[in-house]
């Protein structure tokens, strides 16, 4: 009986290093970080350079009118929905080169390693570089009809309008809602990004199934008690709303501890009259919570608010919880996650289920169809930083998870 082992298809890893040097050296700083804030000079050039490479891929290349850059490499069924991966390499104004851009640069990857081996998958594949990622988000946003209807919103830090800033990477405001998508044109988006976070590395895994991006709620809360003299005031007789806001702050803190996946953070405080010598009378905080599920939330919400309530009894102040967010949670196709995990077991990548608690084009795109993320490791998990590193191995351990994936969805999905 004769055995064969055919040796999966992978990635080119030296050339995906490549593209990851090349295309840091747009907006490159000299500390060794990136600033390539959408929309000025640097984001044009590295768009101009990633639509070289998608054409030079065998990829057509359009901008829709959010100024998207959607590269498409067509399957054996052009009629058929897309699979689709994505991300954005605009940056912070003091970013690394991984956040964003690895993602973009691994979807172009695993089409160069189909395109040279002559394989069309039934699918098209599509890679989409989404604008303006870091600030508005209103590429992703665009895609799913979730557009603020009012120009002003998305003004630019440096006072363009935004349809200057449309036209200038290609895109039109005035017709902004020919960007939207259906779920009918895509199958699944996959996007491939670095975890920004320490959880794989402390845990010593190679790959991060994602569950999907929690939700998010803000709130702004308010105690009101009596501003008062510090020296004459005697402390049964005051009414201190820092005293109650710091109980506040406790109570958060360890509601965000008890068991979960869920993180709950004070990190905004304005104390008035803010003088030494006068007894704080009003405190404005803001309230920070996540976690994947609505329900959890509601429940740790209720459990917060009463301990509110009873602080406000013991200090004598009056308590004021307004909501200012909400961010609904954006959860990952089981399909797809189960599909990572598989690939990670066939390839003996360690790997761990984990929630997204940063915010991802991807969490649009949840509205749309089914979504999946894969993160690899952030080296002490710092990111929008200089300092930003994943190795060149996990790199291409994330790029070969995400060919494998894309392999595995096109029979997944059905053509029709
Ligand atoms: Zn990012």
């Amino acid at each position: 009986m004769v055995s064969s082992i055919v040796k999966p298809i992978v990635i080119n890893s030296d050339r995906l290093l490549k593209s990851i040097e090349d295309l840091a050296k747009i907006g490159h700083l000299s500390d060794g970080g990136v600033c390539r804030i959408a929309f000025t000079p640097e984001d044009l050039a590295a768009r101009n350079l990633i639509q070289s490479w998608m054409i030079e891929t065998g990829m057509s290349v359009r901008i829709d009118t959010a100024g998207n850059m959607i590269g498409t490499y067509q399957g054996k069924y052009p009629q058929a929905s897309t699979l689709s991966t994505g991300s954005h390499i605009d940056t912070v104004p003091n970013g690394g080169r991984y956040d964003g851009a690895y993602g973009v640069l691994a979807g172009i990857e695993v089409v160069r390693v189909l395109h040279e081996a002559d394989i069309r998958l039934n699918h098209s594949i599509e890679v989409i570089v989404f604008a303006d990622e870091e600030s508005t988000m209103i590429g992703s946003k665009a895609m799913v009809g979730k557009i603020v209807n009012d120009p002003n919103y998305y003004t630019h830090v440096d006072g363009r309008d935004i349809q200057t800033c449309l036209e200038y990477i290609g895109g039109n405001w005035h017709k902004i809602d020919q960007a939207r998508r259906t779920n009918q044109e895509m199958a699944a988006f996959v996007e491939l990004h670095v975890e920004q976070g320490p959880v794989l590395e402390s845990m010593d895994k190679k790959i991060g199934v994602v569950q999907g991006i929690v939700g998010q709620r803000r709130y702004v809360i308010t105690v009101t008690g009596h501003s008062s003299h510090a020296g004459s005031t005697p402390m049964n007789m005051r009414s201190d709303a820092l005293v109650a806001a710091s109980l506040i702050i406790l109570a958060v803190n360890r509601i965000g501890n008890t068991p979960g996946q869920q993180v709950a953070t004070v990190g905004k405080m304005q104390v008035s009259p803010n003088a030494p010598n006068v007894i704080p009378g009003i405190v404005e905080m803001s309230l920070d919570i996540r976690d994947l599920s609505n329900e959890h939330l509601d429940h740790l919400m209720a459990e917060l608010i009463q301990e509110i309530e009873a602080i406000a009894t013991r200090t004598q102040t009056q308590i004021k919880l307004e909501p200012c967010l909400r961010n609904e949670p954006a959860p990952a196709a089981s399909n797809i996650q189960q599909t990572i995990a598989k690939i990670c077991e066939d390839f003996g990548f360690s790997y761990t289920y984990l929630p997204s608690r940063a915010s991802h084009d991807a969490q649009e795109m949840a509205n749309l169809t089914d979504m999946g993320m894969i993160f690899v490791p952030s080296i002490a998990g710092i990111s929008h930083a200089q300092t930003e590193y994943t190795s060149p191995e996990q790199c291409v351990e994330g790029a070969n998870v995400l060919l494998h994936t894309f392999l595995r969805l096109d029979q997944h999905y059905s053509i029709l």
